[in-house]
């Protein structure tokens, strides 16, 4: 399916997008927002930091915090160490002083759930700024099996893009109920409890795609930042093949 959200809430078909423009929101508020993005980025790839840059103009958020997960209890096998996913992650970033690696995620033991590090947030930013988690549309379709989801609403807003091939319609009845709920054309002036569609243009890139791609020996330049791409070579990650340490 070709079709993303059209940046105001609705679940539409859209057209190709050019950049993004960070002064072209018009959903501008006076409250501090903080766009916060999880995620395994395993390796991070150019979708991430597409999703990252329209999000930012979409949502007219101050800064975003990449957020790299420690030990995933739904990504068990993943490729790379939790300190080579935070490098990679810092040298994808480094061109872009408003995105921030954050790795509390990575230091905590056990498994990581979205929900203790929102409100971990919450805590140390205080009642004041919004906060808005920012995920792809599968994600979205798998929530109902993040541990305590209908908790996450009263701690942040969730921002939702598409992501290429998965449908922004047909969400299990338990996320349709949360949308019913919850969902809002634009990000209202609150600091969470919000869910809202944003646009951004379908990449078909996958962390599972690029591991399996660097373990058959391609170097796909067009789909990791340059300092990235050097990172893996360097390192040797990824040469015995997706889903191996
Ligand atoms: P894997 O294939 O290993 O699951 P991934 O790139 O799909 O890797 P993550 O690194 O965990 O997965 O993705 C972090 C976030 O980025 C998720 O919210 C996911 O929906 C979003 N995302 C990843 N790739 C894309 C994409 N091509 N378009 C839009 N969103 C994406």
């Amino acid at each position: 399916m070709s079709g993303i959200a059209d940046g105001t809430g609705n679940r539409t078909e859209a057209p190709s997008l050019a950049n993004p423009d960070p002064r072209s929101s018009s959903s501008r508020s006076s409250r501090r927002r903080i766009g916060l993005f999880g995620g395994t980025f395993d390796p991070i790839h150019v979708a991430h930091l597409a999703l990252a840059d329209w999000a930012r103009a979409e949502l007219a958020l101050d800064e975003v915090r990449l957020i790299p997960t420690g030990r995933s209890w739904q990504k068990e096998a993943a490729g790379a160490s939790a300190a080579d996913r935070l490098r990679m992650a810092e040298l994808a970033t480094a061109d872009r002083p408003w995105l921030l690696v954050d790795d509390r995620e990575t230091r905590r033991p056990g498994s990581t759930y979205t929900v203790d590090t929102l409100a971990e947030l919450r805590a140390e930013f205080g009642s004041e700024p919004a906060l808005v988690w920012l995920l792809g549309s599968d994600q979205l379709h798998n929530l109902p099996t993040w541990d305590r989801y209908e908790q996450l609403l009263s701690f942040a807003h969730l921002a939702v893009t598409q992501r290429e091939r998965v449908s922004l319609h047909g969400f299990p009845p338990a996320v349709e109920a949360l949308l019913a709920r919850h969902g809002a054309q634009t990000l209202p002036d609150t600091p969470s409890g919000s869910i809202v569609f944003f646009r951004m243009p379908a990449l078909p890139v996958s962390g599972t795609v690029l591991r399996r791609r660097l373990a058959a020996g391609e170097r796909p330049g067009e789909l990791v930042p340059g300092p990235v791409l050097d990172y893996i070579d360097q390192a040797g990650l990824y040469r015995r093949g997706p889903g191996q340490r």
